[in-house]
């Protein structure tokens, strides 16, 4: 069964609990761009943690942090300069702009046809030629605003990568095959943003570029498509929501190019693309710095140029297939005090443990009797290895319902057995399970359960 289009929920609550602000939202907002709040940070560097743990603690793979403005010729030497354009076109009638490769898929600007799709438009004429539009975002560095003065916002985060290869396996000391990986800040001029998070015009990436023997190739492309599935399955994302596609149409650089796409309540998505760049980026930084790039292996004597395997993620991409994986409407049983039980409907995010923004949420369940006192101290206790929520307002069902909401896997109960007898009650948010432990023991207990 398909799931119902969650996306108008998903965004709403994401405001709502503090995941997704709109950026510059009292201005009216600015397209394509979003801020992330209290939860949505969390859950962004908890999304980039767990890519960085699993992809640089490892005995092949470095991490660098590159700088977003590069020297101009390093565009040019990528080929973006030239290449990397999207087709656009305008609408002679209502002005809207589109990008041509995708008209199926976009709506007509007509207020006056909502709905309609912007294909339809093309087929009845409406439409201008298709132009090249270069998304990469221009500006100057240093006071003067001419031609020597142009700089770009990096469209991708993998040509710092390249430029560094010498260092890197310089000072590392590492040999083929190895991997340098890097996560942070891309832009791109995105003719139409859309679907939320999915297309922004700033965003994050999570990449990395792994340095082999041309002659391997194949291998390696293999193993990394299978480890990078793997990842996402790792952290929850459901097996039938994913799949591969094969690009039969290749970029100037590549040699084979494959996405895992994600199925987002409004389709199919790409949200990793793994790519054989063969030596073209290496090759053509050299000729265009006329700085020698090559690989000498010691043990055969050889002299090459590597070719590279990429794994190209979007970190804002991840986090929204994550959010939506995550979301359900569901409906569970209500236990209350006298043992009575009652159907409840809940809005819960499923999140694995080691992506939730919150781990744990603490709660008195009175406001008296040094429950509040006790209550206390567990969560400031939990606060060193967790982030942790406390909650003293409202029912203790109510406080349940928000911290679903939140995605929080755990939820520690103070109560009058507390003062008795030094246990809390644990509940799982995934099984409603309940269990009373000893307060000294909930921190240990936590950890083996999140697994950080
Ligand atoms: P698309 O075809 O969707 O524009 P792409 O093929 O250009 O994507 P890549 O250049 O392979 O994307 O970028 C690698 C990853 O960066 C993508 O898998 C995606 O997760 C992320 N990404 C690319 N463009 C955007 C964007 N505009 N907004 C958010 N994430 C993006």
């Amino acid at each position: 069964m398909t799931k119902p289009d969650y996306t108008d929920k998903i965004i709403s609550l994401a405001k709502r609990r503090g995941f997704v602000f709109q950026s510059s939202e009292i201005y009216g907002g600015l397209n394509g761009c979003y801020d992330y709040g209290p939860l949505g940070v969390e859950l962004l560097n908890n999304v980039k943690n767990i890519w960085w743990k699993d992809m640089t603690y490892r005995e092949d793979i470095e991490g660098i942090d590159t700088s977003i403005l590069m020297h101009p010729r390093v565009w040019e030497a990528s080929g973006h300069v030239e290449n990397f354009t999207d087709p656009m076109v305008d609408c002679k009638e209502c002005k809207a702009r589109f990008r041509a490769d995708i008209l199926d898929e976009l709506e007509c600007g007509n207020k006056a046809y909502k709905g309609r799709k912007a294909i339809k438009c093309q087929q009845e004429g409406k439409f201008t030629e298709a132009r090249n539009f270069n998304l990469m975002f221009k500006s100057f560095i240093g006071p003067v605003e001419d031609s020597s003065a142009v700089v770009y916002l990096r469209p991708e985060t993998a040509q710092g990568i390249y430029v560094n290869f010498q260092n890197v396996r310089e000072t590392s000391r590492q040999k083929i095959p190895f991997g340098i990986a890097q996560s942070g800040k891309a832009f791109r001029n995105e003719i139409n943003t859309k679907n939320f998070l999915y297309r922004t015009r700033e965003f994050e990436q999570m990449e990395m570029q792994y340095f082999i023997n041309p002659p391997e190739d194949n291998k390696w492309f293999e193993y990394w498509k299978e480890e990078r599935i793997n990842w996402f399955l790792k952290y929850g994302l459901k097996k039938e929501k994913i799949r591969i596609y094969t690009h039969e149409k290749l970029a100037h650089y590549a040699k084979a190019a494959i996405d895992i796409e994600y199925e987002f309540p409004f389709g199919w998505g790409e949200i990793e693309g793994i790519h054989n760049r063969t030596d073209f980026d290496l090759k053509r930084h050299s000729e265009y710095s006329g700085k020698k790039i090559e690989y000498f292996d010691d043990l055969t004597n050889e002299r090459y140029i590597p070719y590279v395997i990429e794994t190209s993620a979007g970190a804002s991409r991840s986090f929204l297939a994550f959010l939506t994986n995550a979301y359900e409407e569901e409906e569970v049983t209500r236990e209350n005090l006298d043992g009575s039980k009652a159907m409840e409907k809940r809005t819960v995010l499923h999140f694995h443990p080691s992506l939730a923004p919150i781990k744990a949420a603490v709660f008195p369940l009175v406001n008296r009797d040094g429950m509040p006192e006790i209550a206390h101290i567990i969560a400031n206790d939990l606060r060193k290895n967790f982030r942790v929520f406390y909650d003293d307002s409202g029912a203790v069902g109510r406080r349940y319902r928000r911290q679903d909401e939140c995605g929080t896997p755990f939820c520690v109960t103070v109560d009058s057995d507390t003062l008795k007898d030094g246990t809390v009650t644990i509940r799982d948010r995934d099984s409603l399970e309940q269990i009373r432990i000893n307060k000294d023991r909930i921190s240990d207990y936590l950890i083996t359960k999140i697994n950080i």
